[in-house]
């Protein structure tokens, strides 16, 4: 796995709309350019990932904008409201930053944001930050996730070494939402169709129809946070897979918008920790 870089970059970099259009149905590719970008730099993570800063309602960000400035001197109501959002692609030398976002429907900031995203419009983000590519040592490999994952888990494959077996396991709401991946010959790539049933539960089915791994497994695993949850512990309790090969976290949680998922998420994920314990017998 890459090392975590800092996931609370303090540089704010300015994106202008470069080009905005459908990848899928539901999937809106934003390229962000210009000379913002300036000081913006990725590529040892395939996870990069950015955060996106609105507005708070009736508010304007100051100009020039400072983040630790704004928390310092606004009142926590009027506080930017981050999303984050994976860096699909980067390319120094165009200066081009390219965001897949999941058009979820009409409620949020950043699905409704990317939808009318026209070429001009402007936005600030912080980071990149980030903490997995992978590990050219492995035995095997596994990718799996939802939507949200499928920028991470694209970037990952292309970078997946030639020569060791993978399963890259994606759900999506159905066929329409597939996406071509830069696969090379050892992978498989496997699309679970949603349809009506709750997210996840699909997924969680087909990585568990794989079999406990032979060898040495590592696998990233993210998305929406309870089917998260239950694929860890698919992975470390019953598959026995080490923490350390694992990149395993919720990208956002049913019910909740991003402030309300990130507010409680330490405590969710010590839920999950403690509950891990107890089942592998150290509690
Ligand atoms: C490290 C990281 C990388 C991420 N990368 C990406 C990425 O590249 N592309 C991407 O689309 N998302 C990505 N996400 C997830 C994204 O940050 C969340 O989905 C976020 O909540 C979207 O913000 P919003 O303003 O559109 O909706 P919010 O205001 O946060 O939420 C509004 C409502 O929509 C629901 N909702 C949120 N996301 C989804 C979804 N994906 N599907 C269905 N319902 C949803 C919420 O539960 C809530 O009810 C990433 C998250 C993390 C932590």
């Amino acid at each position: 796995m890459a090392e975590r870089t800092g996931g609370r970059g303090r540089a704010v970099h300015r994106g202008r709309v470069v080009h905005a259009a459908h990848v899928t149905p539901h999937m809106i590719r934003v390229v962000l350019g210009g000379d913002g970008l300036a000081a913006f730099d990725a590529g040892a993570c395939t996870d990069h990932y950015v955060k996106l800063l609105f507005p708070a309602p009736g508010t304007d960000l100051p100009e020039p904008f400072d983040i630790d400035a704004a928390r310092r001197d606004l009142p926590r109501d009027q506080w930017p409201r981050m999303r984050t959002y994976t860096v699909r692609a980067w390319d120094p030398a165009a200066r081009e930053l390219t965001v897949d976002f999941v058009h979820h429907g009409d409620r949020g900031l950043a699905g409704p944001w990317a939808a009318a995203a026209r070429p001009g419009d402007e936005i600030l983000f912080l980071g990149p930050g980030g903490g997995y590519a992978p590990a050219p040592d492995a035995e095997r490999h596994l990718l799996a996730g939802d939507e949200s994952a499928l920028p991470a888990i694209a970037a990952s494959v292309e970078r997946l070494p030639e020569g060791v077996p993978a399963d890259v396991v994606v759900e999506v709401a159905g066929p329409a939402e597939e996406q071509k991946l830069a696969a090379h010959s050892g992978v498989r790539v496997q699309w679970v169709h949603r349809g009506d049933r709750p997210v996840g539960e699909g997924l969680v089915a087909a990585v568990r129809a794989l079999g406990a791994p032979t060898g040495d497994l590592h696998a990233f695993v993210h998305g929406e946070a309870g089917f998260v949850r239950e694929l860890r512990r698919l992975l470390r309790v019953e598959w026995g897979v080490p923490r350390e090969r694992l990149s395993i976290s919720g990208y956002w949680r049913t019910g909740s918008d991003e402030d309300g998922w990130q507010a409680g998420k330490a405590e969710w994920n010590a839920g999950v920790e403690r509950e891990e314990a107890a089942a592998l017998g150290g509690a």
